[in-house]
């Protein structure tokens, strides 16, 4: 059983303009990464577009024709909010980003790898249904669980958030339905300003652990082993859809925590081991921040490195 990596050209075409953080170096970093002879043992496959069908069972339809209606001319981009940006090429990315969850969901599914990785931009745990922002557009993560849902029936799914910053996104899909768990850390207070402890969902299905800045590898360990695998462990998921952002690390320029890169090793690690223990291995890994190209390639092949050898 293998590992699937799935990624898309288009994610290159996805244009933020000169000087935004999340740019397309950012995805060329981790694809050298996971290039060398280390990594010849990926499967590899490229993104599908996700079907309007597929994305409505998040975002309205009125929302996703909205956003894929934005088709700034060549060279040009819109301004979404102060932060998201849309070029000409950022509505395929956007539609193949969702795409890469949906596939790696089937491949999991179907039993043909046991885990995968979507290697994409632009991230998604800042979308809320009918709100992007944080540069992100579509639910790329929720969009993979939904699917997971209507497609196989899977009764429970969890999304697992390790991104300095709060999927509040994804917390606004998870929050009243206690079919699915969300499980963050992230520092606080930062952007987008949510995350706190006391937003724990209905039924505690919501799993919050705000870290102060300059919290290290020790507060992280914390309370992933205290308080959020514990919880994901009682809520015995069917399927384990990780929030991949490695904007934690301390070299990283847009927060102050101060992981380093085997923090993201142990991370994976436990993850892939609740997903041994109660939903088959299956694992669905998708990309989110990581803003200092170095610590994200190594950061990110650590994650892959570590999906490999599950
Ligand atoms: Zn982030």
């Amino acid at each position: 059983m293998s590992t699937l990596l799935i990624t898309h050209p288009a994610f290159l075409a996805h244009d933020t303009g000169e000087h935004h953080p999340e740019r397309p170096d950012r995805l060329r970093a981790v694809l050298a990464a996971l290039d060398g002879e280390e990594f010849s043992a990926l499967d590899r496959t490229e993104a599908p577009l996700a079907t309007i069908q597929e994305l409505t069972r998040v975002h309205p339809a009125e929302y996703v024709r909205a956003i894929l209606g934005i088709k700034p001319a060549e060279g040009e981009l819109a301004m979404i909010d102060g932060d998201t940006v849309m070029s000409a090429g950022s509505a395929e990315a956007a539609q193949r980003a969702a795409g890469a969850v949906i596939a790696g969901v089937d491949a999991v599914m179907s039993g043909t790898v046991r885990n995968a990785f979507a290697a994409v931009r632009p991230p998604g745990h800042h979308a809320t249904p009918d709100t992007p922002g944080g540069f992100c557009l579509l639910n790329n993560v929720a969009i993979g669980a939904r699917h997971a849902q209507a497609r196989y029936g899977v009764s429970r799914v969890a999304i697992l958030d390790f991104d300095v910053h709060h999927g509040q996104g994804t917390q606004a899909v998870v929050e009243p339905d206690p079919s699915l768990f969300y499980g963050s850390t992230h520092q606080y207070p930062l952007y987008p300003g949510t995350g706190a402890a006391r937003e724990h969902g209905i039924d505690n299905n919501v799993a919050n652990v705000p870290l102060g800045p300059n919290s290290g590898s020790e507060e992280f360990r914390m309370a992933w082993g205290e308080r959020i695998l514990p919880a994901l462990d009682s809520f015995a998921p069917e399927l384990v859809i990780v929030s991949a952002g490695f904007d934690a690390h301390r070299r990283d320029p847009l927060a102050q925590l101060r992981l380093e890169t085997e923090d993201f090793a142990w991370i994976s690690e436990e993850l892939l081991a609740i997903a041994k223990q109660h939903a088959k291995g299956r694992l669905v890994s998708a990309l989110e921040g990581g803003y200092d190209l170095d610590a994200l390639a190594a950061s990110a092949a650590a994650h892959v490195r570590a999906l490999m050898k599950a």
